[in-house]
């Protein structure tokens, strides 16, 4: 839409410049080849910087949640340091390719979907699994050590994080949430996709 939206001379404001902060968590891969190339910037001023590159774009609204978040905003905005032609290409290309064969679900934590009438924390589930996507730290591979490593990861960060009243297994897939979900995200089955691994993980009787 960009461009038409410059052909007729509106300009642009832009909204979820992180994707709901999945563009300031990437993979162990993204994140050391963005911090290679520019160290002193976090992995999510890229995203804000290929915002502000184009110059039709008014604005950029961006949830901050902490004084660290502000600080890298204006860091990444004044003075902006717009990406050459080269680093556009390569987000739009490697980047996004990579970033987009990731398992992960696209969640962006609106929490449109809440409150689930059986006490899930859709969004946090989501995020939980997305951190260990993003980390490498979903494996079925058995017997493997970075299975078990992954295993450890996975389970104690999955209690920590959610309630165990709240988690996976107690979705009945009665769909109430699906329709407010403007990602088109298939809740119910994404539930049971995640129920399914940690039972896995749980079946296990080896010590984490
Ligand atoms: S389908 Fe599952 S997650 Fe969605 S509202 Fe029903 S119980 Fe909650
Ligand atoms: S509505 Fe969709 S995108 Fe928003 S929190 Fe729920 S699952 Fe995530």
């Amino acid at each position: 839409m960009y461009e038409r939206l410059t052909e007729l001379g509106i300009p642009v404001v832009i909204m979820e410049p992180l994707l709901g902060g999945q563009l300031a968590s990437l993979n162990d891969h993204l994140t050391t080849e963005m911090l290679t190339r520019e160290p002193s910037r976090s992995v999510a001023s890229w995203a804000f910087r290929y915002c502000g590159t184009y110059p039709n774009v008014m604005t950029v609204l961006s949830g901050m949640t902490y004084m660290e978040n502000l600080v890298d905003n204006l860091n990444s905005f004044a003075p902006l340091k717009p990406l050459t032609p080269e680093e556009v290409s390569w987000l739009e290309n490697e980047v996004a390719e990579e970033f987009e064969s990731f398992p992960i679900i696209m969640c962006t934590a609106c929490q449109y979907c809440m409150p689930c009438p059986y006490g899930l924390d859709i969004p946090g589930i989501f995020a939980h699994y997305n951190k260990c996507v993003n980390e490498g730290s979903v494996n079925r591979e058995k017997g493997t050590k970075e299975y078990r490593k992954a295993r450890r990861k996975f389970l104690v960060g999955y209690d920590r994080s959610i309630d165990r009243l709240r988690q996976a297994d107690k979705c009945i897939g009665c769909g109430h949430c699906t329709p407010h979900c403007p990602q088109g995200i298939r809740i119910p089955a994404r539930m049971r996709e995640i129920d399914e691994y940690t039972e896995l993980l749980r079946s296990d009787i080896s010590p984490l």
